[in-house]
Formats: structure tokens, C-alpha cells, sequence
């Protein structure tokens, strides 16, 4: 199987952004708000999409950082306790402090992640979103920090050995991802959606699907937790990961660049990814 490596685009700019920003500590407050998803939902119906006069922006610019995430996502986003952690998360941590700014987490859906920035109702997303072309026409992306792919979970005993058996078999997948919308392309493919890829598993697990497409770490951490399961050698597709950001606020996106540059550089970066993917 391919390792997984986790690499980082160069960041390309070095303005001098870090100098508008003090050094407070950063705190960090999570909180689950399923009526601002609900809202950012509405907002972005309504087709609001300049960076300026935004609720978020304007905190952001007062040192606060909303980011929105699903944390039904391990290693990237999961909750111990009550707290949202995983590598996503302690990145998006490392990057407040580095701006010297306050980062509030909020949970939701993954796919009200996107109308969540559009309304402005957060700053960014992290995710473990893959960057693609039709993502990119509504927000914008820094650059990538992680490879990844969507792998197929199948039963041990299962008759599947490749991206192409998947023909008119059922197919679990969490709602609005790339696994989802990739799957569309299956040759009679009966495709169940889920809200937490989680919930896909279990129903695999159970007989009722045939095969989950799902990012890969996400799958190893599911495989492991559930007996009888595997993950297929060969991948559906090859991704990779970037925060997503408003569309039209390049001032934030540079500052996560220079700032994602600066912790991979320092080294800072690899350890939080160490910390949730031991090596294979
Ligand atoms: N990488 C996938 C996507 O961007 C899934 C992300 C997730 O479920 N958090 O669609």
C-alpha cells in the first residue's frame, strides 16, 4: 500500500502580514452550533460572496478566527472529550498563534462547510478538503498541505479486488465529499450517503453495503476499529488537501501560506502530523 506522505506546497508569498499581528496567546473555544450551519446555509443561497463587510472578516481583523470543520474525521478532526483535535485542528492552532489571534472551532456538516464561508459566518475551513475545480469556483485554497486519496473499504471475504468491481455494487460514502461525488461516475452504482463516514462503515460492517469510499487515513482508523474489514490496495482517485478560505480574501490566504511555510520549515508542522499518523 502507498504510504501516506504529507507533504506541503511551497508558499509563495512573504508579505509582511505577521507584523500586523501581536503576539497574544491563542485561545482556543469549541463549540457546536447546528443553528449557524442551518444559517450559513440560508445566507449562501443567497449568494453573497464579496470578502468584505462579513461578520467573520471583520473578527478576524479584530484578532479572532472562526474555523469550521467536521470532526467526524480522524486523524484530521475528531473530538476527545470535548474537545476538537487532530491534525487539522493543531495546525489551524498553530497558525492563530503564529498571527497572534484568537481561534473559536465550530462543528458542522461537511458539506454546509463551504456556505459556512461563503456567508462569511467563518473564516476558513480545515478540513481535510480536497481542492478540485468546482470547490474552487466558491472558495478560495491555500496552498496544499497533505496528499491523500479516496481508498474503497471492503468485507475481508469480499468479492471486490478493484476500483473497477465497483460496477452496480452499493456504495456508502459521507454526504458532499469527493468520495460522493467521484462515486457518480460508477456504472450503475446504487450510492448510499451518510452523514459521518463513520455511520457508512458501521453499515458495511452490517451487510447492507457492499463497499465505503473514504479518505484513506480516516479509513485506516475505521478498518482498525472494526473487525473483518479491509482497504483495498489500489486507490479510486489521488488528492490532496488545502484550507479553504473566502473567495476574494487573498490577504488571509497569504497569511496562511507564509504561516503554513514558516511550520514546515521550523518542523513544527511534521510533529503535529507524527502525533496522529504513526509511520508505516
Ligand atoms: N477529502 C474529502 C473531501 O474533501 C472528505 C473530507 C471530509 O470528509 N472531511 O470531500
Amino acid at each position: 500500500m502507498k504510504k501516506s506522505i504529507i507533504t506541503i506546497a511551497a508558499a509563495v508569498c512573504m508579505a509582511a502580514v505577521l507584523t500586523a499581528c501581536g503576539g497574544s496567546q491563542t485561545k482556543t473555544k469549541t463549540e457546536t452550533t447546528a443553528a449557524a450551519t442551518e444559517k450559513a446555509g440560508t445566507e449562501a443561497a443567497s449568494g453573497e460572496t464579496s470578502a468584505e463587510g462579513s461578520e467573520a472578516a471583520t473578527e478576524a481583523a479584530g484578532g479572532k478566527l472562526v474555523m469550521v470543520t467536521n470532526a467526524e474525521f480522524p486523524p484530521y478532526e475528531f473530538r476527545e472529550n470535548n474537545d476538537i483535535v487532530g491534525i487539522d485542528a493543531d495546525i489551524a492552532r498553530a497558525i492563530a498563534e503564529k498571527l497572534g489571534m484568537e481561534l473559536e472551532i465550530q462543528d458542522m456538516a461537511f458539506d454546509s462547510l463551504i456556505p459556512a464561508i461563503q456567508s462569511g459566518k467563518a473564516d476558513f475551513a480545515a478540513a481535510g478538503m480536497t481542492v478540485n475545480e468546482d470547490r474552487k469556483k466558491n472558495v478560495d485554497f491555500t496552498d496544499t498541505y497533505a496528499e491523500a486519496a479516496q481508498v474503497i473499504i471492503v468485507k475481508e471475504d469480499s468479492d471486490i479486488a478493484s476500483p473497477d468491481d465497483l460496477t452496480g455494487k452499493k456504495i456508502g460514502v459521507q454526504t458532499g465529499t469527493t468520495g460522493d461525488i467521484y462515486a457518480d461516475d460508477i456504472e450503475n452504482g446504487d450510492i448510499q450517503r451518510f452523514n459521518k463516514g463513520m455511520e457508512a462503515v458501521m453499515s458495511l460492517t452490517q451487510g447492507k453495503i457492499d463497499a465505503v469510499i473514504i479518505d484513506r487515513e480516516p479509513a485506516k482508523v475505521f478498518v482498525k476499529e472494526n473487525e473483518g474489514l479491509k482497504i483495498l490496495d489500489e486507490a479510486f482517485t489521488e488528492e490532496e488537501y488545502a484550507i479553504a478560505i473566502k473567495k476574494g480574501n487573498t490577504e488571509l490566504v497569504d497569511k496562511f501560506n507564509t504561516a503554513i511555510k514558516e511550520l514546515k520549515e521550523s518542523g513544527e508542522f511534521q510533529k503535529i502530523v507524527d502525533k496522529y499518523i504513526t509511520a508505516e
